[in-house]
């Protein structure tokens, strides 16, 4: 544990605090990810800023073209939340995969995504969704498709204290669907993970956005699969030919918790899972 913890009540306080802190400064949101690295030893900030309570960082508001997810909403809000239900359903079908009821309790999508894993469910689902990532650092703002903010294995594109604010996610009319294959049905880092976003108009894919987990540097975004599926009627042939190019766009390596060839399989037979799920 670090020897200073600070908890500013609002962002112009959290502006206002930074500079007077150590260098070597880390923000706290749930605290589920850096909670357990410094309880193994692995993180060593003078100084946590706890971010918690931001009120700006903490809700979850709707437009007319988009839905704006806070990054500080604890998973657990956002299972509950009409709105997220309604627009973002692979990011929806994802939680129930995510860790377990008191741990949803506790993370946030802002740690989720900061932590750069390319294990991440609620990003790679909202990968899939379409989703922009907004970020503030005193008065600068900037946005990025949340594609782009990963950088390879726990490395973004986030500055020195930039913070995530928000995720929108453009309200279109979509299917969605999650599978995620781990050491056991619930509760463990997957192996492997498919979230699929679809478009359709009648039986045919107008879009398809489909990301995959545990099987790339990043959360990894399936650009030719996407892309091939779009304007094809969503057939078993379709469906089986999206999972065999899907397989060739991954690249997974063999680690402690599966083995690169095993997972490339999974790819296959996930995306095409997910793909009829969408077509029952
Ligand atoms: C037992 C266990 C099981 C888990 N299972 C899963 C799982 O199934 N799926 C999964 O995806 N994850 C899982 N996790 C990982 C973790 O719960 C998630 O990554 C969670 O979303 C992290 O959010 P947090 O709010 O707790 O982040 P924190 O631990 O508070 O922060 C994580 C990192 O992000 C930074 N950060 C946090 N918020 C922001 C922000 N708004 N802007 C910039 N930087 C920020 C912090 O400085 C820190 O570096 C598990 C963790 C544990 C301990």
């Amino acid at each position: 544990m670090p020897e200073i913890i600070v908890k500013p009540a609002s962002l112009k306080e959290l502006w206002k605090t930074l500079p007077a802190l150590g260098k070597a400064r880390r923000y706290l949101a749930g605290g589920t990810d850096i909670v357990t690295a410094d309880n193994a030893g692995a993180e060593s900030s003078e100084c946590w800023v706890d971010i918690s309570d931001l009120p700006e960082l903490g809700a979850i508001k709707e437009t007319a073209r988009a839905l704006f997810i806070g990054s500080g909403v604890k998973i657990s809000a956002i299972e509950n939340s009409a709105p997220a239900r309604r627009w973002c359903p692979a990011l929806i079908a994802a939680i129930p995969h995510f860790a377990s009821p008191s741990l949803r309790n506790m993370a946030t999508l802002g740690g989720n995504a900061a932590n750069g894993s390319p294990c991440a469910d609620g990003v790679c689902a909202l990968v899939a969704e379409g989703a922009f990532v907004h970020l503030a650092h005193n008065g600068k703002k900037r946005c990025l498709p949340l594609k782009d903010l990963f950088l390879g294995p726990k490395r973004t594109a986030l500055e020195k204290d930039e913070l995530i604010t928000a995720f929108e996610v453009p309200k279109t009319k979509h299917f969605g669907a999650y599978l995620k294959l781990g050491p056991r049905a619930y509760f463990g880092i997957s192996k492997a993970a498919v979230a699929v976003s679809l478009e359709m108009s009648g039986k045919t894919v107008k879009r398809a956005s489909i990301a995959l987990g545990s099987v790339a540097p990043v959360p990894f975004y399936a650009v030719k699969t996407s892309a091939w599926l779009a304007g094809k009627p969503l057939s078993s042939e379709v469906v089986l030919a999206a999972a065999a190019l899907v397989m060739t766009e991954v690249s997974p390596i063999t680690d402690s918790r599966s083995e690169a060839d095993y997972r490339r399989e999974m790819c296959g037979v996930l995306l095409e899972r997910a793909l009829k799920s969408v077509c029952r």
